[in-house]
């Protein structure tokens, strides 16, 4: 079966590693010799206590998280921590800084302020689209926390570095590069992030905090809307989404262990993009959408001369063997996800084809 598998570019739910693929099949009539699926066994066993304990373990291994940080298995994917955060942390008339870098910003805005939240928007690059990546940002000095979408997952934007918000910890939606890269974790009040871009399948949303900003929750909050409830209750304050957990703990053990660390991973992730943008240039078949420098490691975007070359084109790497290349549909163009599991064969098949592409039709 494995040998008619495509090379997947699609943006979530996404490619994930073949060895993990493979393991979940392996054990999915009789996981660990209790003679039951995981989608069968108690949340309440040691099996399934083994499986969370070891995803939250190797997640804190590989992002250097020391005994200061929880993390989290939540249910209700990234959309619902847009409505949790201001929640959570902006009670008594706090205020928060926000960035709007796309469309999963600009959600995040949209919940805060739903709530009547005293959020300022600090920075912005609506004015052109979204292309780039604002710099030189004046942040406000008695803000709880600075919102931060680290890749736009839509519009192919990402940080390459997180900017500097001095001692106000930064709270980020890691959803489509989260354990793509290395970073300092003593900078964030809370990461988070959907499993199904780089992370798992769909119906997890990771949450990693720092121990420190639960001391911002109120009481008076709805029990499953409480970051306090799931860190007391080491994410099991009612049944978690197993499956998917499992199958992120297997994710994180393949990049730990088949990969090598999340350094490694960096290293290759880097040099997949490097030889995709390759193929770009300014007046060229193929132009990318980011400006210079702001261009996303994870999501790269691009458009060919005309709507109906990019139809031919996405249909015809589809017959090659090459899924998931259509942008999204709030912006069009094309877009190649190229998370954690795409390999650099699949990347070479990808630039192998295009340079075909615009040879018969350039
Ligand atoms: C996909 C995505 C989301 C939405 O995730 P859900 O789990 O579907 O709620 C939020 N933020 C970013 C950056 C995304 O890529």
């Amino acid at each position: 079966m494995s040998e008619k598998r495509i090379h997947n570019f699609n943006a979530g739910p996404a490619a994930l590693p073949l060895p993990v693929l493979e393991e979940i099949q392996e054990s999915f009539l009789n996981f660990k010799g209790s003679g039951m699926s995981i989608t069968e066994v108690s949340h309440r066993s040691n099996w399934f206590d083994d499986v969370i304990n070891d995803a939250i373990d190797r997640t804190k291994r590989l992002m250097g998280l020391g005994d200061d940080f929880h993390v989290m298995f939540l249910h209700g994917g990234a959309s619902l921590q847009f409505c949790m955060i201001p929640m959570n942390f902006l009670a008594d008339g706090r205020t928060a800084d926000y960035l709007d870098t796309g469309t999963w910003s600009t959600k995040a805005i949209k919940e805060a302020k739903i709530q009547g939240k005293n959020i300022n928007v600090v920075a912005s690059s609506d004015d052109k689209g979204y292309s780039y990546i604002p710099k030189n940002i004046e942040f406000n000095k008695d803000a709880t926390f600075v919102h931060v979408t680290s890749n736009n997952t839509i519009k192919g934007t990402q940080f390459s570095d997180f900017p500097d918000t001095g001692n106000v910890p930064i709270v980020s939606d890691m959803s489509s590069d989260i354990f793509s890269r290395t970073l300092d974790a003593k900078k964030f009040g809370l990461i988070y992030a959907g499993a199904q871009k780089n992370l798992g399948p769909a119906g997890v949303c990771m949450a990693i905090i720092r121990k420190d900003m639960l001391d911002l929750v109120p009481d008076n909050i709805p029990t499953m809307l409480s970051y306090k409830t799931h860190t007391d209750k080491n994410s099991m304050f009612n049944t978690p989404p197993c499956f998917a957990i499992y199958s992120v703990q297997l994710v994180l053990k393949w990049i730990e262990e088949t990969m090598g660390g999340i350094a490694k991973v960096e290293e290759l992730n880097r040099a997949k993009a490097d030889k995709l943008y390759g193929v770009f240039s300014p007046d060229g078949f193929y132009r990318g959408t980011a400006e210079n420098g702001s261009g996303s490691l994870m999501n790269v975007t691009f458009r060919l001369p005309s709507e109906d070359l990019e139809k031919k084109f996405i249909a015809d790497a589809l017959a090659k063997g090459l899924g998931g290349l259509k942008g999204h549909r709030s912006v069009g163009g094309c877009r190649a996800s190229i998370y954690n599991p795409t390999s650099m064969t699949a990347i070479e098949a990808l630039v192998d084809f295009m340079k075909t592409f615009e040879k018969d039709n350039g």
